[in-house]
């Protein structure tokens, strides 16, 4: 077999790609059949792909690459940890200053008491961390019935088995034996979809008091603890009204029940705060971190909790972690991804500059007649795609027809916005100027109009 490096013809990268490569959330046969696009490199918001395009991300690939691709310094981190304890454990009494470091930062930067981690490689491995902590920590306060765990529909909280059962994505759910038992699910707080006449704010209120509902129904002394993103992200960047996340933490407090804030999209600086916590005003007894953590350059991920799940944890074994819990390259990694954001003030270059230029530039494409409406947060947003925007109308083709459509207009447009179902999602990098969000934005536009052009030509208006 020839070497396969960047320099081999497109064709014949997709023709291996198929033939070895199996890819996650995809169905492979039909990916063969139109060969993967492949990315060569990447530098600041642009990917090139192997026939030479320039591809503004407004995705960061999957919501992590914050700081912009290329940031020559993480590679030289990386290099100097490598040389210097490329691995080791930290199961056998031992420890390395990569995991203490970062577990010392992550305490300075989280609110509150949440002054210790638990290192995982993952979102996902973290919340599995989660579901394992929280029903251990009620069986050592002599409640081991109190393990039930609450969760929304269309949550995203990872695809294992235990994260993709507290996650609440019915499709996910379908294969292979989830969601385990003891999780359940209650309803979203996205109005836009689902509000029918009410208010937002008291549609926000009614979903949080499905908690309250929930509880009552299971026994408070059995339910372990609520999980949550801030914002949920992979579910349609659902921002909830503003009644919503208050009342959330009401509930928990009441019964006592653990919030648990999945911040792995929210966390490092998406929502114009350190953590997404901040921005909707919850102080969880447990964070969920992973993606922005390194920016996506190395894969570690992390649960952050209390001094009082401390208290209980450190007195007992929890016979739980992995090989790669605090992998020192990706520790030291995500170290100086921290050091870059402090350095170079990244919450203040969003707050003051990429946040009312992504704000302006939404606005304008909220214009746009297939734009129902624009939910943003930070640096995270979403344009529900609808045929009657004062209706909050769906497609016929609902499913994701024309958000599919209009993605495939974006790629051509050498621009990556996600869409769920039909609407558009955009996380950019949080180091994006002003210009290239005008970039962003033409090109969006130009996505958007041949999106609109090709639902008139086939009658779907
Ligand atoms: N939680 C949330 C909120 C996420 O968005 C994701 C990934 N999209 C995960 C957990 C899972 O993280 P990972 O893919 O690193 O396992």
């Amino acid at each position: 077999m020839s070497t396969i490096t960047n320099h081999l013809p497109t064709a014949e990268l997709q023709a291996l790609d198929a033939a070895h490569h199996m890819h996650p959330f995809t169905t492979n046969d039909e990916l063969a059949a139109k060969g993967a696009r492949i990315i060569t490199r990447a530098s600041g918001v642009y990917l090139t792909d192997s026939d030479g395009n320039e591809i503004l991300d407004a995705m960061v690939s999957l919501w992590c690459v914050n700081l912009g691709y290329g940031k020559p310094e993480m590679g030289q981190v990386a290099a100097r940890q490598m040389n210097e304890l490329p691995y080791y454990n930290t199961f056998f009494q031992t420890s390395h200053v990569p995991a203490i470091a970062l577990a010392s930062k992550l305490a300075e930067l989280a609110p509150g008491d949440l002054n210790h981690v638990f290192f995982a490689g993952s979102g996902s491995e973290a919340n599995d961390t989660n579901l394992r902590m929280v029903r251990t920590y009620w069986a050592q306060k002599g409640q081991p019935e109190k393990s039930h765990i609450i969760s929304r529909k269309n949550a995203y909280h990872g695809s294992s088995v235990g994260s993709g059962s507290l996650g609440g994505m019915t499709y996910i759910h379908e294969q292979g034996g989830m969601p385990i038992p003891g999780i359940h699910h209650i309803g979203q707080p996205d109005w836009w979809s689902e509000g029918g006449d009410q208010t937002p704010e008291a549609f926000g209120l009614a979903r949080a008091q499905e908690l309250e509902e929930k509880i009552l129904e299971l026994g408070a002394e059995k339910v372990a603890a609520f999980i949550g993103e801030p914002i949920q992200g992979a579910g349609g960047v659902v921002i909830p009204p503003s009644t919503y996340w208050p009342e959330i933490e009401r509930i928990c407090r009441k019964y006592d029940v653990l919030l648990i804030a999945d911040e792995v999209i929210c966390g490092f600086g998406r929502t114009g705060n350190w953590f997404g916590s901040q921005t909707v005003g919850i102080s969880p007894d447990i964070m969920t971190i992973a993606k922005g953590l390194s920016s996506g350059y190395a894969p570690i991920g992390g649960s952050i909790v209390s001094d009082e799940i401390a208290a209980v944890m450190n007195a007992c074994e929890f016979n739980h972690g992995y090989t790669y819990s605090g992998h020192p390259v990706c520790a030291a990694v995500a170290l100086e991804n921290l050091r870059i954001m402090e350095e170079e003030d990244l919450l203040g270059h969003i707050r003051n500059t990429a946040m009312p230029a992504l704000h302006a530039a939404l606005e304008k494409l909220g214009e746009h007649p297939l734009v129902g409406t624009v939910n943003v947060s930070g640096m995270m947003a979403s344009l529900p795609l609808t045929p009657h925007k004062e209706s909050r109308a769906k497609f016929a083709s609902d499913g994701g027809t024309v958000g599919y459509m209009c993605r495939e207009h974006c790629f051509a447009n050498n621009l990556v916005m996600r869409h769920v179902g039909d609407r558009m999602i955009i996380s950019p990098p949080l180091v994006i100027t002003p210009e290239e969000i005008d970039v962003f934005a033409a090109r969006a536009t130009l996505a958007l109009d041949a999106t609109y052009k090709d639902l008139k030509d086939k009658d779907m208006l």
